[in-house]
C-alpha cells in the first residue's frame, strides 16, 4: 500500500533569529520567528508524513501553547515524526519540497539541506529533492516578510497488519 501526504507551513522572519531550513542554518539577515526555532522546512516535512500515515499534525503533537517546546529543535520534532510514521509500518519512498522566499537563494545550499533532511528520516540522499522558488515579490514572502515550505512525500507500507478500509 502506497500513500501520499502534503505538509506547508509559513513563517514570519525577523532580525535576530536564525535562518533555519532542514536543521541547516543559512547565513541571512533575518530568520524565522516561532515558538520553536521556526525551522519551517521540517515544519512542512513533519506534517506531510503524518498526513500521509494519518497520525495528526504537528499543532497538535507540538502545541505552541506547551513550554516544553518553546525554541525546540524542529529536526528533533521530525524525528519524533518519523519515529511516529515508523512504527506503523510506514516506509519513506520519497520526499519533496518547495521553500517561497526572496531571498536568501536556497539553491547553494540543496544538497546540503537534502542530506540533513534524508539522514533524519534514515533515507539516501536521493530519495529527497527541493526547489527555491521566489514569489515575484508579492504577498508576505515576497516583501520579505516571510518564508513558505511545502513538502510531499510518499509513504509505502509491506506490513501484513495494516488495515485497508474496503
Ligand atoms: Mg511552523
Amino acid at each position: 500500500m502506497i500513500r501520499t501526504g502534503i505538509g506547508y507551513d509559513l513563517h514570519r522572519l525577523k532580525k535576530g533569529r536564525r535562518f533555519l531550513l532542514g536543521g541547516v542554518e543559512i547565513p541571512f539577515s533575518k530568520g524565522e520567528l516561532g515558538h520553536s526555532d521556526g525551522d519551517v522546512l521540517a515544519h512542512a516535512v513533519s506534517d506531510a508524513l503524518l498526513g500521509a500515515s494519518a497520525l495528526g499534525d504537528i499543532g497538535e503533537l507540538f502545541p505552541s501553547s506547551d513550554p516544553a517546546w518553546k525554541d525546540a529543535d524542529s529536526m528533533l520534532l521530525l524525528r519524533n515524526v518519523y519515529a511516529r510514521v515508523k512504527q506503523q509500518g510506514w516506509q519513506i519512498v520519497n520526499l519533496d519540497c518547495v521553500i517561497i522566499c526572496e531571498k536568501p537563494k536556497v539553491l547553494p545550499y540543496r544538497e546540503v539541506i537534502c542530506n540533513s533532511l534524508a539522514e533524519a528520516l534514515e533515507i539516501t540522499p536521493d530519495r529527497v529533492f527541493l526547489k527555491g522558488k521566489t514569489s515575484e515579490g508579492l504577498g508576505a514572502a515576497g516583501r520579505g516578510k516571510a518564508v513558505e515550505a511545502f513538502a510531499m512525500c510518499l509513504l509505502e507500507t509491506t506490513s501484513s497488519g495494516f488495515q485497508v478500509k474496503q
